[in-house]
């Protein structure tokens, strides 16, 4: 990345570690969801952070992510959440010792066939839908797998996994007990078939609030990693407790100066200064997924301080009221993070950008970076 601005995304990789090792205080064998570029928070560095506190298997978004993290030299067991797509994609699952995620069974006749052809065996993932309707087998498709799978010695079934739609909603917590239920009997269904397999439903929400109602051993923890709780606002907000954020991101003060009442600021006039004001012109923008969103709507958090933004994000630039607070130009301030009362957390962002914390992360990591 071109580092064409000030800002730069910071990760604490002790905090994810600290993280893991919390979720991991919940029972059941933790998959590190680290998909996306480890959410933004670097795909190689998390792994490694993890890697060396234990944890031993890992999921990724595609099977080309997968085989950059082996390549990395990551020798724990690796996961596809999205399985083989094109047929290159099938040569690096057996290349790279990945475990893909199959949905439906064309992608694992294709398999299959390759891995026979190669006298390898693949090991395997089954994806089921039991209630998110985006990818996966059917409960009704359990026998026609089983039978299958009989004819395919050069697969193996290692887990059989699950995505809940609403773990994080404490007013749909019923829909996790259906999904919970219906995933409960495909797995034994595939058991009764002879089988030997994890089976995973949990991921982060599902860890905090319903993982000892299911016993399922295999769990798939993504945002609690980061530090989100995912309960956050909610009734059930103490379930998320002992989380600690591991991304805050930064920039400079380009310039400070006054505002006099009357005056209007940045493009297109969306704010007047309602009285004489001290504002300071900010080194971030849209170009750095600083969201035009964030118009006359968020805060940075300034020597501990909330400041807030006034007109319109511009491309590379962003204007907050300083009136009260001393600050000069290549001052840090922080966009996500700082310290004291004032800190901006990523739920604060995804509230005023109307997003979710994942987004704020993705689209954050995509700045320059740097490890602590
Ligand atoms: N499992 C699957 C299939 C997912 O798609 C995701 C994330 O989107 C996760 C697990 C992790 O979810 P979370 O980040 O909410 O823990």
């Amino acid at each position: 990345t071109i580092a064409h601005n000030y800002l730069r995304t910071r990760v604490r990789l002790d905090n994810i570690v600290a993280n893991y090792k919390h979720l991991c205080s919940f029972g059941g064998h933790v998959l590190a969801v680290i998909k996306a570029d480890a959410y933004g928070h670097g795909l190689v560095e998390t792994a490694r952070a993890l890697a060396g506190a234990g944890c031993d298997a890992f999921a990724i978004g595609s099977v080309a992510e997968g085989a950059a993290l082996r390549q990395s030299g990551c020798a724990g067991a690796i996961v596809s959440l999205v399985g083989p797509v094109l047929p290159e994609d099938d040569a690096m699952v057996l290349d790279f010792d990945v475990t893909p995620f199959i949905h439906d069974f064309d992608q694992l006749a294709r398999l299959a066939a390759l891995a026979a052809g190669q006298g390898k065996k693949a090991r395997v993932a089954l994806k089921f839908d039991t209630g998110m309707a985006r990818l996966g087998f059917c409960e009704c498709d359990v026998p026609h797998l089983l039978e299958t799978l009989r004819g395919m010695p050069a697969i193996e079934v290692v887990m059989a996994s699950s995505h809940l739609a609403t773990a994080d909603d404490p007013n749909a917590f019923d829909f996790v007990g259906e999904q919970g239920s219906k995933f409960a009997r495909v797995c034994q269904g595939l058991r009764d078939g002879g089988l030997t397999l994890e089976a995973s439903l949990c991921n982060s929400a599902g860890i905090l609030a319903h993982a000892t109602d299911f016993g399922f051993e295999a769990r798939r923890a993504g945002i609690a990693l980061y530090g989100v709780n995912p309960f956050a606002g909610t009734a059930r907000e103490p379930l998320g407790a002992g989380l600690v954020p591991a991304m805050e991101t930064v920039t400079r003060i380009v310039s400070v100066h006054d505002l006099a009442s009357g005056c209007s600021i940045s493009y297109g006039r969306t704010y007047t200064a309602e009285r004489d004001m001290r504002v300071a012109i900010v080194a971030a923008g849209y170009a750095d997924a600083y969201s035009r969103g964030l118009s006359n709507r968020g805060y940075m958090c300034l020597a501990g301080k909330r400041v807030a933004i006034v007109g319109r994000v511009c491309m590379q630039l962003t204007a907050v009221d300083i009136t009260g607070v001393d600050a000069a130009p290549g001052d840090v301030i922080h966009l996500l993070g700082g310290e004291g009362l004032g800190a901006i957390t990523a739920e604060d962002l995804a509230t005023w950008w109307e997003t979710i914390p994942y987004e704020v992360f993705c689209l954050f990591g995509l700045n320059p970076r740097e490890y602590c």
